[in-house]
């Protein structure tokens, strides 16, 4: 009988043999985690070592593992009804979106699909056919950030403000622009936070213009740019973009994929701001990733032009997986979790202990800011303090891999091209108890 070690060995060869990793190429040096169980905020590995997850998953995890509700939800809905087309409808389906209009501040309609990516190309498609049947054919464009993440479908992926990411797949959609964001910490000397945002804004406003304003479809942000080195806006910015948006007629798509449910301290990130968007996009911890799904919820008024009852004025998209019966049973019981357990209010407290906490940190030479919305933090390293040079891969990296050896896992991120691959990354679950949050600390 095979030892666990020779085990976990001849497990490793077979993934190292068969299993195409994301994102990353695991080699002789290290090793991916083989998770075989996760309870709360933890996760154990095939060896029996255990992590705490900082990351929930790719910060999407939010009532943390081993929720047998959510199970059970899955495994009743599909015993019942394992699988019925979008294209006709259901229970759960009709129940959550009832709930999610609930927290909203308008009357939306509710597209579902399955991941982030898609629901971002929904809103694409049904910004580009709004403006055809109002008889704006000239409005095509998308406008975003440069360090922004939107995806990884062609759509998704030109939206991205991340050139490593893409270079290697273009040409990729057209009509995909980018501005830089506010990055607040890096504003120039003796500029004020306000007065930055403002011309960020202004920036953008100036895009439209130079691009020929009746050709801009949409608009697409995050509340905060969380995977791009987590930027938070000043109000002021996202208020004025809003205001920008409505002047030229171009539509405000807020992707809230990492910002919603519960994630920033509010239900969703955008509601730290005085903002009202147009169409929203939403996944990971809509169901806290037990099962795929993702949702576009377009504003009343806009889905009103999808009903003109003429053969083509319909929204035409349709996708297999998309509002799956068990996906939208454990969605429902998953937000129902978020609200019984406070964990909105509970990412807010556990944010705020965090920052105090970590305060600290801002004596160490390498540290350069640490900014934080709820649970979800950037600590952002430099080489040097006073010229702000962006840490080298080498110091993050091996800063990842202590974490990992003392069982964390936190996260790094930024945009690799400007240099700014320099921001660990922590968005434990908002599930975690005050021992978990001691561990991190
Ligand atoms: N939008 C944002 C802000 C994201 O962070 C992500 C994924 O990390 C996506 C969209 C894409 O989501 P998915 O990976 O589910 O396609």
């Amino acid at each position: 009988m095979k030892t666990v070690k020779e085990e976990t060995q001849s497990l490793i060869k077979k993934d190292r043999d068969h299993v195409w990793h994301h994102i990353s190429q695991y080699n002789d040096k290290s090793n991916p985690i083989i998770a075989t169980e996760a309870k709360g905020a933890w996760i154990t590995d095939h060896n029996g070592n255990k992590y705490l997850d900082g990351m929930s998953g790719l910060w999407c995890v939010n009532v943390g593992y081993g929720r047998n509700e959510l199970a059970q939800a899955a495994y009743e809905q599909m015993n019942q009804m394992a699988y019925i087309p979008m294209t006709q409808s259901h229970i759960p389906a009709i129940k959550l979106a009832e709930k999610v209009n609930e927290w909203l501040s308008d009357d939306y309609m509710i597209f579902y699909s399955n991941s982030g990516s898609d629901a971002n190309e929904v809103a694409f498609k049904m910004a580009r056919q709004f403006h055809q049947q109002n008889g704006d054919f000239s409005r095509y464009k998308f406008i975003s950030r440069y360090r922004a993440y939107h995806g990884s479908s062609l759509g998704a992926l030109s939206a991205t403000g991340q050139a490593l990411r893409k270079y290697k797949y273009e040409p990729l959609s057209s009509g995909f622009l980018h501005v830089a964001p506010p990055d607040n910490y890096r504003r120039p000397l003796g500029q004020s936070v306000e007065s930055y945002n403002v011309q960020r804004a202004e920036e953008l406003e100036d895009k439209i213009i130079w691009e020929q304003k009746e050709t801009i479809a949409g608009i697409i942000m995050e509340p905060l740019i969380t995977g791009g080195g987590v930027l938070i806006p000043h109000p002021i910015y996202v208020e004025k973009v809003q205001e920008i948006c409505k002047r030229h007629g171009v539509l405000l798509i807020i992707d809230e994929v990492i910002c919603g449910f519960g994630r920033t301290g509010k239900m969703f990130g955008h509601m730290h701001f005085d903002i009202n968007p147009d169409i929203i996009t939403m996944a990971k911890g809509l169901t806290s990733a037990y099962l795929p799904l993702s949702i576009t919820a377009v504003r009343k008024d806009i889905y009103e032009t999808f009903k003109q009852n003429e053969d083509n004025s319909h929204f035409r998209h349709v996708n297999t997986f998309g509002g799956n019966p068990a996906a939208c049973a454990v969605a429902l019981k998953n937000l129902e979790i978020i609200e019984k357990e406070n964990l909105t209010e509970r990412a807010a407290v556990l944010g705020e202990r965090l920052q105090n906490e970590l305060e600290e940190l801002k004596n160490h030479p390498y540290v350069g800011d640490i900014r934080n919305l709820g649970l979800l933090m950037g600590i952002e390293l430099v080489e040097d303090k006073d010229t702000k040079k962006p840490a080298s891969a080498q110091r993050v990296g091996k800063i990842i891999s202590d974490c990992k050896a003392y069982g964390l896992i936190i996260g790094k991120n930024g945009d690799t091209v400007a240099g700014y691959n320099n921001i660990l990354t922590i968005c434990p679950p908002l599930s975690s108890t005050d021992n978990d949050l001691d561990f991190i600390i």
